[in-house]
């Protein structure tokens, strides 16, 4: 039987009082959610991914199970086993599928699919709906079949510019879906039938203890118990150490920065996923870097900094950079917004759309110009607060949890209607 991560077992979660979004998303909203549900229940769901921590997938599955639980929808999270070999696969194909290189061998074709047919062989395959995340489990579809389920395949990545070998390899898995969702328009490869293909983009959890309220004081102990100084400028990327978030971009950026602003410290905060083999070289480094300049922090999970903690620098510090080079969506910028801080991050794949209208100038490009946009809101304050103010509306109108389900129950429903 393939893993089941264990989330939203117990009703005490805020979450799980549909009641406790209210304030943030109104009434129309949940009371829609509600009326979807009620012609849901007791339906069998099963959300298909790689990681039960680290990463974006993760984050969101972790929110939206208890949810679905809430309002009686029978869901489960399960998880394809791997191995290093398999991994370092499957992020070859993330990567490409962003447009990186990657040459899919026989014996590389052979080893992805035996692991999705293993997978499937240990999924318990009474659901009524499967919703199957990136490409790591893509192909598990396939080898289900013939099965009475429905099927919807989620992609994350900004697939706009895939690799075209990979691209041709997963297509014919992808296409055989009932749906497949991409976070926005531009995501969805040209050659894609697109009949069955809806956007639907993903969104934060007010009452995580990723982003509920936390009194400042308790963020500014949180933050100099780290031994970082507070009275001194801070600067904050929340990324898995990947080449396409650009940690050492965001070095760079930050050390320009540092030639104007001598004080100012630079905090990295990196998850390690399980299925993210890349993540430790990348680590490294990061760290051969900061032996050297004691004004660079580097943090992980592995040392104890979980969600709270996250929230906290998140919430303490001046200015937040999310650097990618390409990003599905990057809910660490709804994430820093909703929090009403300012934000400096690449123009890269699902970023711009979470951006409030006015403050596109702090979308950029290189180390040169991140550089630059950072001294610009540390030397503007106010402007720093008007944007923090703008970002957390956008986020309440468009990327809070309760769009995020209202949107999967809709198309839920028109699956199954088909
Ligand atoms: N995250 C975290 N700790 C870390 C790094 C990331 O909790 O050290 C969280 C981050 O707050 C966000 C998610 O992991 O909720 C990353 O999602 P995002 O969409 O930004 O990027 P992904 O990793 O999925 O590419």
């Amino acid at each position: 039987m393939l893993p089941q991560v264990a989330v939203g077992r117990h009703c005490c979660a805020q979450s799980t009082n549909l009641a406790n979004y209210r304030p943030f998303v109104g009434d129309e909203l949940i009371d829609e959610i509600v009326a979807l549900a009620d012609q849901l229940k007791g339906l069998r769901l099963c959300q298909v991914n790689a990681t039960a921590a680290g990463g974006g997938v993760a984050e969101l599955l972790a929110r939206m199970i208890p949810i679905y639980r809430a309002l009686d929808i029978d869901a489960d999270w399960r998880l394809i086993f791997g191995d290093k070999e398999f991994f370092t696969i499957t992020k070859g194909l993330h990567n490409a599928l962003q447009g990186g290189d990657f040459h899919i061998t026989s014996s590389i074709a052979a080893e992805y699919l035996a692991h999705n047919r293993q997978a499937l062989e240990a999924l318990d395959a009474h659901y009524d709906v499967f919703v199957v995340h990136d490409p790591q489990p893509a192909a598990i579809h396939h080898f289900a079949q013939p099965n009475p389920g429905k099927w919807i395949w989620r992609c994350h990545i900004d697939s706009s510019q895939p690799n075209a070998e990979v691209w041709q390899f997963l297509r014919p898995y992808v296409e055989a879906y009932d749906a497949i969702v991409f976070t926005m328009p531009q995501f969805c490869p040209t050659d894609l039938k697109r009949d069955n293909v809806v956007f639907i983009s993903p969104a934060i959890d007010p009452l995580s203890t990723k982003n509920m309220e936390l009194p400042d004081d308790m963020c500014r102990r949180v933050i100099a118990d780290a031994g970082v100084n507070l009275r001194e400028p801070i600067l904050l990327q929340v990324s898995r150490f990947d080449p396409w978030k650009d940690p050492l971009g965001v070095i760079k950026a930050y050390n320009l920065v540092k030639q104007q602003r001598p004080g100012v410290q630079l905090v990295l905060i990196g998850a390690m996923a399980a299925d993210d083999p890349e993540g430790w070289q990348i680590l490294e480094s990061i760290n051969a870097q900061a032996v050297t300049d004691p004004d660079l922090y580097v943090f992980t999970n592995l040392m104890g900094v979980g969600n709270m903690e996250v929230n906290a620098f998140q919430r303490g510090v001046d200015v937040i950079i999310q650097k990618s080079l390409r990003e599905g969506f990057g809910l660490v910028v709804s994430e820093a917004l909703w929090k009403e801080k300012p934000i400096v991050a690449g123009a890269a794949g699902g970023i711009p759309m979470q951006f409030p209208e006015g403050y596109e100038q702090f979308l950029v490009s290189g180390a040169e110009q991140c550089a630059e946009r950072l001294l610009y809101l540390l030397d503007h304050p106010d402007e720093a607060v008007q944007f923090g103010r703008a970002g957390r509306e956008k986020v309440r109108r468009e990327f809070l949890l309760p769009r995020l389900v209202r949107d999967e129950l809709r198309l839920i429903q028109k699956v199954l209607a088909k």
